[in-house]
C-alpha cells in the first residue's frame, strides 16, 4: 500500500516544536534579541512575491521577525552590494536571503556570495556550499535538508539505495545529490540526471528513490518509467489551467501522482509534499544562524 510524505502534517510538527524552542530560549533573560530573518526582493516577480510572503506567514508562525527589503528591478549591483553588507554587519538581523531569480543584469554568483557566510540560510554562499561536501555544514539548502527531514521522519533507508535525481540546479539537485551520497551520512548510490541524459527512463526504473527536480510537467507520467514500490519524490511545482478551482488553477509536478501512486511505496503530493518541508528547512536554517550568532 502507497504511503504518502505528507510535508504538510511533517512541516506543521516541525514548526510547533521550533515555536516552543524559540519561546523558550527567548524567555532565558540573556536572550532578548528576535531571530530575524531579512528577505531581499528585487523587483517585484508575482512568483517570488508569492513565495516571500509564504515564508513571511511561516516565520510569523513560529516568532521569527521577517523583514522585507524591496529594491528596484534596475539597482546597480555596486548599491545591492552595499545594502547586502549593510544588512551583514546588522546584528538584529540572523538570517538573510536574496530572493531569486534576480534580474539578468546583476551577477548572481557575485550577489549569492556577498551575504556573509553567518547568515547565509539558503546556504548559497560558494563557502557553504564547500563545506557540504566536507561534510560539515553550517547551512543545509532548504530543498534539499527537507526532503531529508521527510526521508528520515518516514525511516525510509537511504544506504546503499540507488537514488536517482533529475535536474541539476544549484538550488536542488546538484546539492541533493551531494547530500544524498556523502559515504558518512545518507550513503546513497546516486545517479544524476539532466536534459541531456539519454534515454532517461535506463535511469529512472533503475532507482530506488527517485527525486524529480526538472521544471517540466508530468515528466515522469509511465509506469514502465519506475520500479514498483519506488519511493518518489517531486519537487516540480506547476500551475494548471483549471476553470472549477478556487484561484483558476491547481498545482500539479514533474510525476503524475493520479498514475503513478498505486506503484510506489511511497510518494510526495503535489502541493503539500516538498513544498512547506523547503519552507520549514529554511526556519531551521535561521534558528541555527540565530544561535550561532549568539553564542
Ligand atoms: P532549473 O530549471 O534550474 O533546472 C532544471 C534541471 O532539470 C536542469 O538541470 C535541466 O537540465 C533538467 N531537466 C530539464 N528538463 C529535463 C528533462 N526532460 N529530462 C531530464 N532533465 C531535465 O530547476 P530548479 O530551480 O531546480 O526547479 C525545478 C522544479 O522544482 C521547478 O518546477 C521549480 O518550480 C521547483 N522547485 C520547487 C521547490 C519546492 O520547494 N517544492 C523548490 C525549488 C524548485
Amino acid at each position: 500500500m502507497v504511503i504518502k510524505l505528507d510535508g504538510l502534517y511533517l512541516s506543521t510538527k516541525i514548526k510547533n516544536q521550533l515555536c516552543m524552542n524559540i519561546a523558550n530560549t527567548r524567555n532565558k533573560k540573556e536572550f532578548f534579541l528576535v531571530p530575524n530573518l531579512t528577505a531581499v526582493l528585487i523587483g517585484d516577480d508575482p512568483a517570488s512575491l508569492i513565495y516571500i510572503k509564504q515564508k513571511q506567514k511561516a516565520c510569523t508562525e513560529v516568532g521569527i521577525n521577517f523583514t522585507l527589503e524591496r529594491l528596484p528591478s534596475d539597482i546597480a549591483q555596486s548599491d545591492l552590494i552595499s545594502r547586502i553588507h549593510f544588512i551583514n554587519n546588522d546584528s538584529s538581523v540572523h538570517g538573510c536571503i536574496i530572493q531569486l531569480p534576480i534580474p539578468n543584469h546583476l551577477d548572481k554568483n557575485i550577489i549569492l556570495s556577498q551575504v556573509s557566510i553567518n547568515k547565509d540560510v539558503d546556504c548559497f554562499h560558494s563557502e557553504n556550499i564547500g563545506n557540504l561536501l566536507l561534510n560539515r555544514p553550517t547551512f543545509l539548502p532548504a530543498t534539499p535538508y527537507g526532503i531529508k527531514l521527510l526521508l528520515e521522519d518516514y525511516n525510509i533507508p537511504t544506504k546503499g539505495k540507488h537514488c536517482v535525481i533529475i535536474g541539476k540546479s544549484l538550488i536542488v539537485g546538484q546539492p541533493l545529490a551531494n547530500l544524498m551520497s556523502l559515504e558518512s551520512g545518507m550513503a546513497a548510490t546516486v545517479t544524476i540526471c539532466d536534459r541531456f541524459t539519454e534515454n532517461l527512463s535506463d535511469h529512472t526504473k533503475r532507482a530506488d528513490i527517485l527525486i524529480v527536480a526538472a521544471g517540466k510537467h508530468h515528466l515522469i507520467n509511465d509506469i514502465n518509467m519506475i520500479k514498483s514500490n519506488v519511493v518518489i519524490i517531486d519537487v516540480g511545482i506547476h500551475r494548471i489551467e483549471d476553470s472549477t478551482a478556487k484561484n483558476g488553477y491547481r498545482l500539479e509536478g514533474d510525476v503524475n501522482y493520479d498514475l503513478l501512486k498505486d506503484h510506489c511505496s511511497f510518494i510526495t503530493p503535489v502541493p503539500g509534499g516538498v513544498g512547506p518541508m523547503t519552507v520549514v528547512a529554511l526556519l531551521l536554517n535561521t534558528w541555527t544562524a540565530y544561535m550561532n550568532q549568539l553564542n
